[in-house]
Order: C-alpha cells, then sequence, then structure tokens
C-alpha cells in the first residue's frame, strides 16, 4: 500500500490550544471502563473528539459513564462502549471496523487508538506460575500489539495518518521497589520496545506510535495491590520526588498531547510522567 502523505507547513501558524485540538476525530481507549482509560476518554471529550471506550467487563460503571454522556452532549459529541478483548484478534478487527463505520456517520474518522487494557499481579519470582507469568504478557504485550497493528491496518488502509499511544509504566524502566513484579516489570519494557520498532515500520505512513508510562497511580489497579500490604504506600511515596501518588487526571493532558498535532514530530518516544521516580532510582 503506498504510504500516506503528510504535508506540513514549516512553521505552524496555529495557536497551541487548537495543536492541541481533536475535533473531527475518533479517538479509541481498550481498558477504557474505568481507571486510567476512563480518565482519557473524559478528557478525549474535553478535547473535542468523539470517544469509543472498549473493555473487557460488560459495561462500565455506571456513574462514570453517566458523567461522560453529561460531557459529550452539549458538545454535539459521542461515547460509545463495546465489549473487546484485547487478546482476541477477531474481536478486534471487527470492533474497529464498527469505529470506523460509526466515525464515517458522525464526521470524525478514527485517527487515533490509546491501548490502556493491561492486569497486574504481584507474586515473588519463586512461586510464579509460567501460565500466569505468560498471562501478563499476553494481555499487556500481545493485547498492545493486537490493539496497535489492527489500527495501523485501519489507518494505512484508508490512508489516513493516525497515533497511537500504549500505555507502559515506568515498571519498564526500573525494579519497583516494593512491587516486584518480574512479569509485569518485563512486560512493560517489552510495550516501549514493542513501540520503537512499529515507529520504524509505520512512520512512513504518517502513524505515530509512542508510549506514555505512568508512576504510581490511584485506580482499582493500586488499590487491590495497597490492600493487600498497605504499608507499601509509603515507599512508593517516598520513590516519587514529588513524595506522592498521581489521580487519573494528571495522565489526562500528556495523553492528549500525544494524540494531537501538538506532538506530530514525535513517534518510537517515551513519555515517563512518573512523579520523578525514575530520576531518583
Ligand atoms: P485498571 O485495572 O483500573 O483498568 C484496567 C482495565 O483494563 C480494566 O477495566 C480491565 O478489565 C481492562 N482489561 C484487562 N484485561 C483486558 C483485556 N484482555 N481486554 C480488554 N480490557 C482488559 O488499571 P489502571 O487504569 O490502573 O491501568 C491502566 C493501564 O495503566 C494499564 O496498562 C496499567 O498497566 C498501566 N499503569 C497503571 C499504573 C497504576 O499505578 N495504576 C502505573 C503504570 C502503568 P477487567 O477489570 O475486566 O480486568
Amino acid at each position: 500500500t503506498a504510504p500516506a502523505v503528510e504535508t506540513k507547513p514549516q512553521y505552524s501558524l496555529d495557536t497551541v490550544p487548537n495543536m492541541l485540538s481533536l475535533r473531527g476525530k475518533t479517538i479509541a481507549i481498550t481498558g477504557g471502563a474505568r481507571g486510567l482509560g476512563m480518565a482519557v476518554a473524559y478528557a478525549v471529550v474535553e478535547s473535542g473528539g468523539h470517544v469509543a471506550c472498549l473493555d473487557l467487563l460488560p459495561a462500565p460503571s455506571e456513574s462514570e459513564w453517566a458523567g461522560l454522556q453529561k460531557l459529550c452532549k452539549p458538545r454535539n459529541l459521542t461515547a460509545t462502549y463495546a465489549k473487546c478483548d484485547v487478546t482476541s484478534e477477531a474481536e478486534m478487527e471487527e470492533v474497529i471496523n464498527a469505529i470506523e463505520q460509526n466515525g464515517i456517520e458522525n464526521g470524525a474518522p478514527f485517527y487515533d487508538m490509546v491501548a490502556c487494557a493491561g492486569i497486574q499481579q504481584k507474586v515473588p519470582a519463586l512461586d510464579y506460575n509460567s501460565q500466569d507469568f505468560e498471562r501478563i504478557l499476553r494481555v499487556n504485550v500481545t493485547g498492545a500489539f493486537i490493539t496497535a497493528k489492527w489500527t495501523a491496518r485501519k489507518l494505512v488502509e484508508k490512508r489516513r495518518p493516525g497515533s497511537i499511544v500504549l500505555i507502559a509504566s515506568m515498571s519498564g524502566n526500573i525494579a519497583n521497589r516494593g512491587l516486584t513484579c518480574s512479569a509485569y516489570n518485563s512486560s512493560k519494557s517489552a510495550v516501549q520496545q514493542m513501540c520503537r520498532s512499529l515507529a520504524q515500520e509505520w512512520g512512513q505512513y504518517g502513524i505515530r506510535i509512542n508510549t506514555l508510562s505512568p508512576g504510581y497511580i490511584r485506580t482499582d489497579m493500586t488499590n487491590q495491590l495497597l490492600a493487600a500490604e498497605p504499608e507499601v504506600e509509603k515507599i512508593w511515596m517516598a520513590g516519587a520526588l514529588l513524595g506522592r501518588l498521581a489521580t487519573p487526571d494528571e495522565f489526562k493532558a500528556p495523553a492528549i498531547f500525544l494524540l494531537s498535532e501538538g506532538s506530530s514530530f514525535m513517534t518510537g518516544a517515551d513519555l515517563r510522567v512518573d512523579g520523578g521516580h525514575c530520576a531518583s532510582a
């Protein structure tokens, strides 16, 4: 397929808020039923984009979904939800075809994807069984690959440039104190490296792909770990130069930046948003 050709002016006369706008686009988010994915869904709508949330759960949390719909209404935007297991090629292909169709109907083509679905399991390496290890790799790495691949295939087919954001983790850069998890850490390093590799292949099509690597955020994922070991929270907070955990809202602007024209010359990059954790590691 012939590469998409994008001609960019050398100097943009546009304003920064316009560069960060997602107007006229549909953006999909895996793991979009809650946590970080849901926060990014709100941010997409706040930035003028239509959003398609995908997740394993049959439905998103009612109150958060109602809030998202409320945000959409006055802006004439849509938020849709579909059940999709990121480890299934068939489900991903079908869902992306449906998002493309909806995008055309809304006059807002499908351009961008945030691969946020992920799982975590804290198990000492001596007790880790290989099936559990492989399950983490399957969802976090293969799932991110399947998500990126079917997105890129659609964009190449339509000769449309786009931006793919893979949510990795600072755990891809460091072996965290208080959260030894060999499978999770391996998976997030793999996502960062896979991103660089896909960027090499897809730059010719005008498709950008970057990782966003968060530090510790208060979500169901971390709350579960902290419920089992509350003393770990102090270690996490001490590890960040800012001395605290993040809220999901603190990832809205970094995610929108990577999706938008504001980052038009970025691909194969890792944006770490970790309160300085890795700087002190
Ligand atoms: P949550 O557990 O709150 O949300 C993750 C979502 O992904 C869940 O709704 C989950 O569904 C879904 N999911 C899991 N497996 C699949 C699958 N096979 N197909 C589709 N969806 C799936 O986690 P967070 O919001 O905290 O995390 C989001 C991302 O950010 C993850 O990739 C995580 O690794 C990463 N991250 C999180 C950090 C944190 O401190 N919270 C720090 C660094 C990175 P279900 O509940 O049904 O399993």
